[in-house]
């Protein structure tokens, strides 16, 4: 990227490609890191290293010291500690030459014995199946990590340098490490925190891996790089003046992301590399963590963020101790950049990794947080031991060395792996379905927790279930994996249908009793069939469950089962009455009403205000628009004006459930007492007296209107004959 520093994160003075590393930059290179350092074991570690590997060559055609050279130059680049480049320098005198662990130790110490040991051992993987030796490169690499981190670092400072000459070797061998590389190198890098040594590996290999895909990213990049460019730099400028502004000191350095970067963003979402477009990312390096997120700040107030991509690792940071603001935002032109935001501190340690948190006092880490982030690599082999299959390794393995996983055991020592952030309602639905659903605690190493608690890494997690327990929305709020989303969303809408059929059953129950119609008996019929279709659903179920919804009205369903008033006016009785009911079963029933209607069923009567019949009267029932039918006296002078084609036959019931209210008029001569003796006359006979009224003339006469409830017209005239027999009563009838 010419005319752009190159923040990739890997350390500043790195050599022009050709120009042999010499051990002058080597020990320039620690004492700036460390003055105190002890470089007389380097020194050493050089001339014996050059002494047994005199003669050799690479395939490049180089003496073969260079490859030690390069190698401790990267540690020391690093700032690793002179214990570790002196290492470097050795690391491969056991296996190639005739130099013996013995005299290591004799030499250079315990220490750098071991560490020598622990690179050559991981060298010596001697297994056909690919597969196979893959997990044992991983056994042994997470052992080593163990053991001592450091034999980690060489190893891949060795691989580095030997994926920048690796065009020397035959193209199947080149595939073969570039393959390895990417499968394992690559992802343990990253899970160090050496984010620019991981980047730097995946895009050679890719070179190697991809060829073509290779090619064309780079072609792509390169025609739009005057372009890009001249808005990179655009964009700097911008943020140097703003920061400069709010008063922050600091660094900006743009950069492109890498080919393998942009390829698997091209592969994962499927995208034409025009479409890439966070392919620029910046970095804003300052001096405080206050300062990092006051330039955030002016980030965010400049260009809109694009949420969910603001990660905060500085008040989190990954289980690497990698600590940065990555934010993602839209800039200028609508282009999506991203920014990270770090201190120099934090920038010295993305170059090293862990390591620049690792004391190398016997390997272990002297910071109690370090030890206890790398308890994992323990808890990881101790368990895996007794693994012979290598697929099951792998499959547990693989897992942990992409950070975006935690990993945790069950109660009986199985390992799990679950996406970062995971928690124990996760946990369940990842054991099993079930599980899930009947979740009712958790508890993380013995300790009951909230169910929201992220897991981590090395937890034992234990699911209490209780056969009363049962998914809850909340737990959409935290859940993390796409299982357990799934299922809790399956379980709610399943128990939402169930709870809308019943729900949508009763409503409709309700609303065809109102239109004296049975809903269950509806629902049997061709013509429900019908109606299920026209609403656009597939079945009855899913009409009723819509009404539960409330999506629709149970009368907008029972519409469609009453006459339409054009049917009404066309039709002759039959088919009418077909209309009506549908293919109701054709027989006479009694209806609440005390009114059968020919060949109806569940059908809405009502009683004609004007003429009340009481079972007894001669009847006749009139087809009304839309509300059913409406029964008459025979005689009653409103029917005789209807329409004759909305005549329907109606019988009165045998039996007869309720009273019919019915108007009378009393007249007499008033006097005292005479209405009680009335009003007792009708309570005698076991009627009830709905509404009364009466008026006294002047001339004595009372003139008194009951409206009475009666069963039918024998108890009516029982009543009648009653009341006339009352002392001063002149006439009683009913009212027409
Ligand atoms: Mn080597």
């Amino acid at each position: 990227m010419p005319g752009l520093p190159d923040p990739s994160g890997r350390p500043d003075g790195q050599p022009k490609r050709g120009t042999m590393i010499r051990i002058s930059d080597i020990l320039e290179r620690v004492a700036e890191a460390n003055s105190d350092a002890d470089l007389d074991i380097i020194d050493r570690a050089y001339v014996y290293s050059a002494r047994v590997h005199a003669g050799q060559l690479r395939l490049s055609g180089e003496p073969y010291l260079l490859h030690p050279l390069e190698v401790a130059f990267v540690l020391a680049q690093m700032n690793l500690d002179p214990v570790s480049v002196a290492a470097g320098l050795l690391h491969d005198v056991v296996e190639d030459t005739h130099a013996t662990p013995d005299e290591i130790e004799a030499m250079f110490g315990s220490e750098v014995r071991h560490i020598v040991d622990g690179v050559t051992k991981m060298s010596k993987v001697t297994v056909s199946d690919s597969r196979t030796r893959q997990a044992e490169s991983i056994r042994k690499m997470l052992l080593a990590m163990a053991d001592d981190l450091r034999v980690i670092l060489i190893k891949l400072a060795d691989r580095l340098h030997n994926m920048r000459t690796l065009q020397y070797h035959k193209p199947p061998k080149r595939l073969e490490i570039a393959t390895e590389t990417l499968d394992i190198y690559a992802p343990i890098a990253a899970r160090l925190g050496i984010y620019w040594m991981k980047h730097e590996l995946e895009d050679i290999a890719f070179q190697h891996t991809e060829p073509e895909a290779y090619d064309t990213i780079k072609q792509l990049v390169a025609r739009s790089r005057v372009e890009r460019e001249e808005y990179v730099q655009k964009v700097m400028d911008i943020i140097r003046e703003r920061t400069t502004d709010a008063g922050l000191q600091g660094r900006v350095l743009g950069r492109y992301k890498k080919y393998y970067s942009i390829h698997n963003k091209m592969k994962a979402q499927n995208l034409a590399f025009e479409d890439v477009y966070d392919i620029i990312g910046f970095r804003i390096i300052l001096d405080t963590i206050p300062h990092c997120y006051e330039a955030l700040g002016v980030i965010h107030a400049l260009w809109k963020p694009i949420d969910i991509k603001f990660k905060d690792y500085i008040a989190r940071p990954k289980s690497n101790m990698y600590q940065s603001l990555h934010t993602t935002v839209i800039g200028p032109g609508g282009m999506r950049i991203e920014i990270q935001i770090r201190t120099e501190e934090m920038d010295e340690v993305a170059k090293s990794g862990v390591a620049a948190h690792w004391s190398y006092k016997e390997g272990k880490s002297a910071n109690p947080k370090v030890s206890q982030q790398f308890a994992w690599i323990q808890n990881l082999i101790e368990n895996q031991e007794n693994i012979r299959d290598p697929r099951e390794f792998m499959e547990n393995v693989r897992i942990d060395l992409f950070p975006d996983e935690v990993y945790v055991f069950t109660p009986n020592g199985d390992i799990r792996s679950l996406a970062r952030g995971a928690t124990p309602v996760d946990f369940a639905y990842l054991i099993h379905t079930e599980v899930g659903h009947h979740l009712a605690g958790a508890k993380i190493n013995g300790r009951l927790v909230p169910l929201q608690t992220e897991l981590e890494t090395g937890d034992v997690v234990e699911i209490v279930t209780s056969p009363k327990g049962h998914p809850s929305k909340d737990w959409l709020g935290f859940v993390k994996t796409v299982k357990a989303r799934a299922k809790i969303r399956q379980w709610i809408k399943t128990q939402e249908k169930e709870r809308s059929l019943s729900l949508g059953r009763e409503m409709c129950e309700k609303a065809f009793r109102k239109y004296r119609m049975s809903f269950n008996t509806v629902l049997k019929t061709p013509e429900m069939e019908k109606v299920v279709d026209e609403f656009g659903f597939k079945t009855t179920e899913d009409l009723i469950a819509s009404i539960g919804y409330g999506k629709i009205t149970p009368l907008q369903v029972v519409r469609r089962f009453l006459p339409k008033p054009e049917d009404l006016a066309k039709s002759d009785e039959a088919s009418l009455i077909k209309k009506l009911i549908g293919s109701v079963r054709k027989r006479k029933t009694k209806t609440k009403t005390g009114v059968t209607v020919k060949g109806l069923d569940d059908i809405l009567v009502r009683f004609g205000k004007c003429c009340q019949p009481v079972p007894g009267d001669p009847i006749v029932g009139y087809i009304t628009r839309g509300s059913g039918v409406t029964i008459h006296r025979s005689d009653c002078v409103n029917a005789l004006k209807l329409n004759a084609d909305r005549y329907i036959d109606v019988e009165w019931s045998q039996e007869v459930a309720e009273t019919y209210p019915v108007k009378i008029r009393v007249s007499a001569v008033d006097r005292v007492g005479l209405l009680v003796d009335v009003v007792s006359n009708i309570s005698k006979n076991g009627a009830n007296i709905i509404s009364a009224w009466t008026e006294t003339k002047d001339d004595h006469t009372v003139d008194g209107l009951f409206t009475i409830g009666v069963a039918d017209t024998q108890h009516l005239n029982r009543i009648l004959n009653d009341i006339r027999k009352v002392k001063r009563v002149q006439g009683v009838r009913r009212v027409k």
